[in-house]
């Protein structure tokens, strides 16, 4: 009995302080408990629970989260959060989470206006919450006594091997995806000629970089990209799954500059890759087709262009906020913007095409890198040189590719001179080069991309 009235008390004071904690911040303020029965709820398993929750309500609101506290007593862990929100949008989100992930239904997860009373869901026309168990109301469950302790226990404990289940698979999953994304970068920079960019055998059109800088900068890269992956291998919002990948890109690009002695070796890559290495990600836990990839990319990236708006120009500038200024150039975002078309009806044919025909990637590589630099806008190009010497290269790639590319006669001391000529110019399509590592990287996930939906 002792215990019975420790708990109720324990409950009472802790409406009371969550209570003086909403009139301090005057914000909405969010639990999370787990919905473990019986007096000791202080079961690893509910603990653990309460944890993985909220460190998904952490990646909800990031950036919006004033106050967090963990009150750990006999109610088992329950984790409070002041938020810097609207209590509706709170609450929309946290229903979202409680229908979608894999233990949402194992938690209770309260939302409290600045006046103290708690949003309920019939607020957004949904009705009571349904029982784990069955399809009658929780509440009517509850109150009927309908089923056991050990029932419901048992319910929550299956969930939660489900979820380390899952959890092992995006671990595994971002592991594989991020090897294909390194391979991507390494057959990129391995190949040659390239006109002007780094390779094995000529720093290019750059006197900061070597190879070896761009195998430095390579493997460095991996660890981002993986927990990008992982991040979106899940039902996040793919808005706020946007918004936290350019948060994992910003830290990936300061270790690239970290490694590199300053010098950007990959960060338009970081960007590029990123993008395609997360929807890649969620088309498999969504369990789409390959082709879908392209529609996620744009259903993520829908906003991309309104960075623009937000251009601060007292802040030193990007190259691409830079070209945006003073040409309107939209360069990668706009080529994000539109689901990497140039890839996937482009560049990632003619790389197929073209290794069917010779079965050399070297040559497959240059080939593809002709085509990209005949079709790409790029700003490494532009930011270097101007328009006019694009359009230049532009149209001198699409009269190669249109002759035949690698199947010219005597093309290698052909390229071999135009990469001379590139190089004394200082000319590097960097632009190219990211997509050529793309296009590498969707060439190898294709072709095991039915195995991977079986396995994840
Ligand atoms: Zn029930």
């Amino acid at each position: 009995m002792l215990d019975i009235n420790q708990f109720l008390q324990n409950r009472e004071d802790r409406v009371v302080y969550q209570n003086s904690l909403i009139s301090k911040y005057n914000l909405p303020l969010l639990t999370v408990r787990t919905n473990y029965p019986g007096e000791n709820k202080n079961e690893i398993i509910a603990n653990n629970i309460s944890d993985i929750i909220s460190h998904e309500i952490e990646l909800l609101f990031e950036g919006k989260i004033i106050y967090r506290e963990l009150i750990h007593k006999l109610e088992g862990k329950i984790h409070i959060f002041i938020i810097n929100d609207t209590p509706k949008n709170i609450k929309f989100q946290t229903m979202y989470l409680e229908e979608t992930h894999i233990l949402g239904r194992c938690v209770d997860i309260d939302v409290y206006d600045c006046n103290g009373n708690g949003i309920s869901r019939q607020e957004f026309g949904k009705g009571k919450r349904k029982c784990m168990l069955c399809d009658d109301l929780a509440f009517v469950c509850g109150r009927t006594l309908k089923h056991s302790h050990n029932e419901i226990k048992e319910y929550i404990n299956q969930k939660y091997i489900e979820f380390k289940n899952y959890e092992l698979k995006a671990e595994q999953l971002s592991s594989l995806l991020s090897d294909i994304a390194l391979e991507g970068m390494i057959y990129e920079v391995s190949s040659f000629p390239s006109f002007g960019l780094v390779s094995p055998l000529s720093n290019g059109s750059h006197n900061d970089m070597n190879f070896f800088t761009f195998l430095d900068s390579s493997f460095v890269l991996k660890n981002g990209f993986k927990e990008m992956a992982k991040i979106i291998y899940s039902a996040l919002p793919l808005d706020i799954a946007f918004k936290k990948l350019r948060i994992i890109g910003q830290q990936t690009e300061e270790q690239m500059f970290k490694t590199t002695n300053n010098v950007n070796t990959h960060k338009g890559m970081i960007f590029l890759l990123g993008i395609a290495i997360s929807c890649t990600a969620r088309a498999i836990f969504e369990k789409k087709e390959f082709h879908d990839i392209q529609s996620i990319i744009q259903e993520m990236t829908k906003d991309i262009l309104k960075d623009f708006d937000k251009i601060d120009t007292s802040k030193p500038l990007t190259h691409g906020e830079k070209l945006f200024l003073e040409h309107g150039f939209t360069g990668i975002r706009g080529e994000i913007q539109n689901g990497l078309e140039v890839v996937f009806k482009g560049s990632l044919p003619i790389f197929n095409k073209t290794l069917a025909q010779t079965n050399n990637f070297n040559l497959t590589a240059v080939q593809t890198l002709i085509f990209l630099m005949s079709k790409v806008m790029d700003s490494t190009i532009v930011y270097r040189h101007d328009f006019e010497t694009l359009h230049e290269v532009k149209t001198q790639m699409e009269n190669i590719f249109n002759d035949g590319g690698i199947f010219i006669e005597n093309s290698t001391e052909f390229f071999n001179r135009l990469e001379k000529e590139y190089i004394g110019r200082r000319i590097s399509p960097g632009g190219s080069a990211d997509l050529l590592a793309i296009t590498i990287f969707f060439y190898k996930v294709h072709k095991i991309f039915d195995n991977l939906k079986v396995k994840f």
